[in-house]
């Protein structure tokens, strides 16, 4: 299966064997569909384009995770160390990747 990625938010869906009809966060009225229609993407297309997910410490125990160049609508997934344990504190992103 494939896990499918919006190409303009950038936000992965459930891996089915084919995409999905819509993509959750564009159909929101705060995000848009582009005129050409929805369109997906996938991990190994991003990679072969030369995106990769990187890591870096922001403050003391608190590491952010983004793909760079910038994808979709910015987002990134924050991991705050909190002892021996880490949380997770957005998991919008493609914290799944790693
Ligand atoms: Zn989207």
């Amino acid at each position: 299966m494939t896990i499918w990625t919006c190409a303009t938010c950038a936000i992965e869906h459930a891996d089915t064997a084919t995409p999905p009809a819509s993509c959750a966060i564009c159909s929101d009225d705060r995000q848009f569909v582009p005129a050409s229609g929805q369109r997906w993407t996938t991990r190994e297309e991003l990679a072969g384009k030369g995106y990769r997910i990187t890591t870096s410490e922001i403050e003391p125990g608190l590491h952010g995770i983004t793909t760079e160049p910038e994808l979709g609508i910015g987002q990134r997934g924050l991991l705050d160390g909190a002892g021996e344990r880490w949380l997770r504190a957005d998991q919008r992103c493609i914290v799944r990747s790693l």
